[in-house]
């Protein structure tokens, strides 16, 4: 076979979620042409070598707040798409709870417009549920949202969730459309007694922030969208597991058959309430970072598939927002670009394969979301790639990242394995840490019917 193509990179170590081997990829017109095998005669416009390095689906962050339009003081498209591609991550979900948040068709349009020649990974949004919504939700889905969010309980943007009657006539309605939910589950009512319990106790350290959100809280959030799951078939899919037992009602629904999802965040596989003495509040999340057992639980639900993916929520605030004390210090925290490193070290510890993180950082979340063309090394996909040279052992450090607010739990940490190109549509985007070229990136919208209803 030879023919002319635009870029082929020699000589790569391919690890997908279901395929490992050494191959030859030909890129054409943005899209994977062929595997070959290595050294196949094949004329490119471009050629990379990627001898010694592992090559990987571009990840896929399915919870990230680049904050604007409205916040850009903290992050911008430009700013957290170009932190993306520097860790590796070619396409990021975008949360809706920015200024305005997107509770409309017309300012999801607005939204869109801000993506072309600013992102350097391609931006998919959220649109709000809100309440007074139900009746906008199909006009969302045909602007191209790829999913709700849903707050259950209060976070940035104090956003209201609407009441159990209006959720369940919505979920009936997202049921027939088969758009998934995303829930920050985390039960008001159980925040605002904790918080009671917590203004009673004079002083306020980690452990009263845990008892402000407590783990009840999380729990019982989880259990009761689960419940209006399975009553109503929508899709749901829970933000940022915390908890042993948010784990335990998530596996029993998906053993109803329910078509549930859920992710996790580095912030709850790599830390627990013991760092909070060394690392103070750049470690400060919500829901709240906790014990050692639940991270355990975590790492145990990320293996037998309780947990499909690993999404960062990449949550940045300026330094000032955190620097504060810990009950008036923002909550949230950067993750998009220090998540592959934190993952390959994980990898080198034997806690995962790298087959594990391009399944829960690429493939699940394509699924989930609507994206078949992408989270995959085949022919006819997206040719979104990362080349990794995993041998690589450094230390975070957060001058070094390119959000526009870098406070993370993370530096000091150390990370494995350097991003050495970004790959966008057959684009290279980024090479040895910098950004090549313009911004590629485009607003992605679902492919209708692609979103896989249930976990497996
Ligand atoms: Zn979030």
């Amino acid at each position: 076979m030879c023919w002319l193509v635009d870029l082929v990179i020699r000589n790569a170590k391919v690890v997908d979620a279901h395929f490992s081997g050494m191959v030859d990829i030909a890129i054409e017109g943005g899209d994977i042409g062929a595997l070959l095998s290595p050294g196949t005669a094949c004329t490119a416009a471009q050629e990379l070598d990627a001898q010694g390095c592992i090559v990987m689906p571009g990840l896929i962050d399915a919870h990230v707040h680049l904050r604007e339009p409205g916040l850009t003081h903290k992050e911008t498209i430009a700013t957290g798409t170009a932190a993306a591609v520097c860790g590796g991550v070619t396409t990021v979900l975008d949360m809706p709870n920015t200024a305005p948040p997107v509770s409309s068709p017309q300012i999801l349009k607005e939204k869109g417009k801000l993506v072309a020649g600013q992102a350097w990974a391609d931006v998919g949004f959220y649109a709000l549920l809100g309440p007074g919504m139900v009746h906008q939700l199909a006009a969302l889905v045909e602007v191209g949202c790829v999913g709700f969010k849903l707050f259950l309980g209060p976070t940035t943007g104090s956003l209201p969730a609407p009441d159990w009657g209006e959720l369940y006539e919505a979920f009936q309605i997202l049921a027939d459309l088969g758009v998934p939910v995303v829930v920050h589950a985390e039960d008001r009512a159980w925040v605002e007694c904790g918080q009671a319990q917590v203004s009673n106790r004079g002083v306020f350290d980690y452990q009263s922030f845990l008892i402000q959100r407590p783990k009840l809280g999380e729990v019982s959030a989880t259990q009761q969208i689960c419940l209006l799951a399975g009553a109503t078939g929508a899709p749901i899919h829970i933000a940022h597991v915390t908890s042993a037992e948010a784990v335990e009602v998530i596996g029993r629904a998906k053993s109803y058959g329910w078509s549930v999802t859920a992710e996790t965040s580095p912030m709850y596989l790599f830390l627990s309430d013991e760092d909070y003495a060394a690392v103070g509040t750049a470690m400060k999340v919500l829901p709240p970072v906790r014990g050692r057992t639940d991270q355990a639980a975590l790492w145990a639900a990320l293996r037998n598939g309780i947990i499909d993916m690993i999404a960062t929520d990449h949550a940045p605030h300026t330094p000032a927002d955190k620097d504060q004390d810990l009950a008036n210090a923002a909550a949230g925290a950067p993750g998009v670009e220090t998540l592959l490193p934190l993952l390959l070290d994980a990898g080198r510890q034997g806690r995962c394969t790298l087959a594990d993180i391009t399944r829960w950082c690429a493939y699940e979340p394509a699924r989930r979301f609507g994206f078949p063309n992408k989270g995959r090394i085949q022919p006819g996909g997206r040719a979104d790639l990362v080349i990794i040279d995993t041998n690589e052992v450094w230390t975070i450090d957060q001058s070094q990242l390119h959000s526009k607010s870098c406070v993370t739990p993370f530096h000091g940490r150390r990370g494995v394995g350097k991003a050495r190109y970004a790959i966008l549509a057959g684009n290279i985007v980024m090479a040895d840490g910098d950004l090549v070229g313009r911004p590629r990136g485009n607003w992605v919208k679902p492919t209708q019917g692609g979103r896989a209803s249930h976990a497996r």
